[in-house]
This record gives C-alpha cells, structure tokens and sequence, in this order.
C-alpha cells in the first residue's frame, strides 16, 4: 500500500484518539480527521471506567491481550510522564479466599509469567498482611506494578497533541456509514462526505451498528454490561494502599467487584456486571428501547442468558442494594464492613457477542479494503490503547 495521504478515525476515545496520533506519526504529511459524535473526547467507555493500568496477569499468552497490554503499559508510562498525565503504580493484589480460587490463582500466576510481568510473585497469608494490612485472604498474587491513571486526562492530551501536530479533530459530528469505493473510503456523516485513503472505525458500544450499516456482517454484535461504581466517604480513603481484586470467575469476562484506589485520592469499589438495557445512559433506570430491542433480537443472546443465570442471579443482589455490593468489597477488606459513601455513574462496556451466544475474549479487528473496523476492545483496552494505535497502523500498513 501507498502511504495513504488522506486518512480518518471514528470515535475520539482512547483507542481512536491514540490511533489518530499514531497515524499522524507514521505517515509522512498526511492529513488525518479524527470523527466523534459527542461534544467532547472520552465520552464513552474512556470516562466511564475503573482508571487501572492492568499489569498483563489474566490474558492468555500469546493473545492479542496479552501482547498490547504490556507493550500498552510502557507507552502509557512513556505518554503519561511527557504529558503531564496523573499516574501512580500503587501496585494490586488478587485475594484468594477458598481453596478453591487459591488453584485458580496459581493458572493466573502461571500466566503473569509467561506474559512476563514484572515482579509478580504469590503471597501467604503473612505476605499478604505486610503488603496489604486490611485485605484478608487465604493467599494472593501481587502485582507491584499495576497502575491507576486519570483516561480523560489521558485521551485530552492525546488529542491535544494530535491538534498540535496539525491533526483535525470534528466533534459533534456522527458518522452514519463507511462505503469502500475505488480504493478509497467514503465517509457519511450527518453533515456531509468526505473521502479518504483509509478510515479505521474505533466506536465502541456503537461498533457493531457502523461495521453493520457500513455493509460488514453482524456478527460479532456488542451486549452492553453495566458496571455500577460506590465512592466511598472521605474517612475510608487509606483503607488500602492499592487495588484490591477478587479471584475472577473463569467464565465471565469480567473482574469482579474490586476496590480501587482513584487518581484523585479517593477510594471506589465496582464495578459489578450485569447485562444494560441501554448502551450510553449512565444514570437513573438506564433503559433504552432500541437497544434493549436489538438484545432481545440477538440470535446468541437467550443462549448465553440461560447458560449464566446463576452468575446474573448472584450479580442483581449488589445491583439493586448498595449494603450487598459493599459487603461483596468487604470479603476482601472487612473494615470496610458497613462503609458509606454514595453511587457514582455507571460504566457501560462494550462486550462483543457471537452468534452462538460466546462472548468474545480477545481483541478483534477487521479489514474491509481500506477500511478497518475495532469490532472488540474490551479491558484492558484503555491499557492497550497506544499499543492498539500501532498495531492497528501497522495493519493498515500492509
Ligand atoms: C466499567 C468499565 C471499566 C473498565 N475498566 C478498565 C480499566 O480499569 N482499565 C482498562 O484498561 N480498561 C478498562 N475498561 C475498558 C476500556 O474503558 C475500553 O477498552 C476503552 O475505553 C475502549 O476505548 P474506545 O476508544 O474503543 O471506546 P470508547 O471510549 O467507548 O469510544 C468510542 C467513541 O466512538 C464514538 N462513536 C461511536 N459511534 C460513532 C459514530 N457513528 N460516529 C462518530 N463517533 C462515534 C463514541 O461517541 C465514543 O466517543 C473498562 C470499561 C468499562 C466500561
């Protein structure tokens, strides 16, 4: 391929904010848009998250996970400390507290290891009270380099930087579809079409609707999870000195109840997960009629719900009382028994969903001429970002 001259990302979160900046980077003069339909960057995924920079424990090796997370952390390392960007590593355990998730404990370390994660090592119950004095647990892992870092601040200055360098960033503006044509792309928006030699679609919760109107098949489709955040008072701030994480379950994708220690000094545990009637209301009941509509048309959905409804029943008691999700934080760290505080917005996660109902682990991207289309980047996808950014260039390269 040409070095393309005239090139556009969809989606100003952080994977599409790094991807512009990477494309302005590599290809020598080239003129690069950046597309996003709200009024400002991160809106989505990006500022509504848990702020960790994960270290690479759970990822199988070899996956694309595994090898754009680590290579994601130096970069945001790298990024953050030329930019101004707050960043801590205040380190993470992984609390085993049955027999039982002390084996699975044992698989996460055995893959730590091989995707060459610094410094992690397993901990007693002695070792796991020198490091983390109020977390109680049989045994757990520690990872002294896992970090927690401010995404907003940290995609501002991507797209700052990306502005400075001459990039154009076009807020406000929704892209309705893409339409390979020549060896160009054709970009529709609201407002008008541009074409361009390559357009790489970074969207989202909305990435399975643009790859679908843009004439890409739909699967895989996006089942949006919710995860609900409690900000704990003030007076608990120094109730741990990292992050405090469960031992997940092998079969959903997702953490666990966790508590985090946030940028600003506060101290949050979530985020749970259950399945969203909406793919962007973080506040009040949360539902949408289309997108509550396009999940119950899922082929793979009802196979996928009938098959967890033992996880969904376990998960709706945090949902809907505040005393269960804090109890749930509290296994992990009991003088948290009881703690205050009050809910913040919800995040909502982008999880890609086959048509046989398996949710889809790793990242996925797909190629359509000159077009690329990010069809999964879940977490640690804020992680990953700037690593996304040059695999994704890299791609689109050849
Ligand atoms: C609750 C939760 C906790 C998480 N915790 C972590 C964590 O601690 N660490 C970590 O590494 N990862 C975490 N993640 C995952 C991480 O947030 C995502 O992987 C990452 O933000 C994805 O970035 P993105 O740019 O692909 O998506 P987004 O941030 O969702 O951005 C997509 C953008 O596309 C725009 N868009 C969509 N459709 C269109 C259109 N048609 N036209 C124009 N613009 C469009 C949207 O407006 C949006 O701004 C978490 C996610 C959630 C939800």
């Amino acid at each position: 391929m040409n070095a393309p001259k005239r090139c556009a990302v969809i989606g100003a979160g952080i994977i599409g904010t790094a991807v512009a900046r990477e494309l302005l980077q590599r290809f020598d003069g080239a003129q690069v848009t950046l597309f996003d339909k709200e009024d400002h960057v991160a809106a989505h995924q990006t500022g509504h998250n848990s702020g960790v920079v994960h270290a690479g424990l759970y990822y199988e090796p070899g996956s694309l996970k595994a090898r754009l997370c680590r290579r994601g952390v130096s970069l945001l390392q790298e990024f953050s400390a030329e930019h101004d960007v707050p960043y801590e590593e205040c380190g993470k355990v992984v609390v085993a507290t049955t027999t039982q998730e002390e084996s699975r404990l044992e698989d996460i370390y055995a893959r730590a290891v091989a995707n060459g994660v610094p410094g992690v090592k397993m901990l007693d119950c002695d070792g796991l009270a020198e490091t983390e004095p109020n977390a109680a647990g049989r045994a757990a892992l520690h990872s002294p380099h896992t970090a927690i870092i401010d995404y907003t601040a940290a995609t501002e200055a991507l797209a700052r930087d990306f502005r400075s360098n001459g990039g154009v960033v076009r807020l406000s503006t929704s892209v309705v579809r893409l339409q390979n044509k020549g060896g160009k792309v054709l970009v529709y928006t609201t407002h008008d079409v541009e074409e361009f030699d390559l357009v790489i679609a970074c969207a989202g919760l909305q990435s399975d609707r643009l790859a679908r109107r843009s004439g890409e098949e739909d699967d895989p489709a996006i089942v949006p999870f919710f995860g609900q955040y409690f900000i704990l008072d003030a007076q608990f701030d120094d109730a741990v000195k990292g992050l405090v994480y469960p031992v997940p379950d092998p079969q959903y994708p997702f953490l666990g109840v966790h508590v985090t220690r946030r940028i600003d000094g506060g101290l949050m545990i979530g985020p749970n997960a259950f399945l969203s009637f909406s793919r962007e209301k973080y506040r009040g009941l949360g539902f949408d009629t289309p997108d509550a509509l396009s999940i119950a048309r899922m082929p793979g959905f009802w196979k996928f719900a009938s098959q967890n409804l033992a996880t969904a029943r376990r998960e709706i008691g945090g949902v809907l009382s505040t005393k269960k999700f804090v109890e749930e934080a509290a296994k992990l760290v009991p003088n948290l028994t009881g703690a205050h505080g009050k809910r913040a917005d919800r995040g909502i996660r982008a999880q890609a969903m086959r048509r046989n109902g398996e949710l889809v682990d790793d990242f996925v991207i797909q190629r359509r001429g000159a077009a690329l289309f990010v069809r999964n980047a879940p977490s640690p996808g804020a992680t990953s970002s700037l690593a996304i950014a040059e695999y994704l260039v890299d791609e689109a390269s050849q």
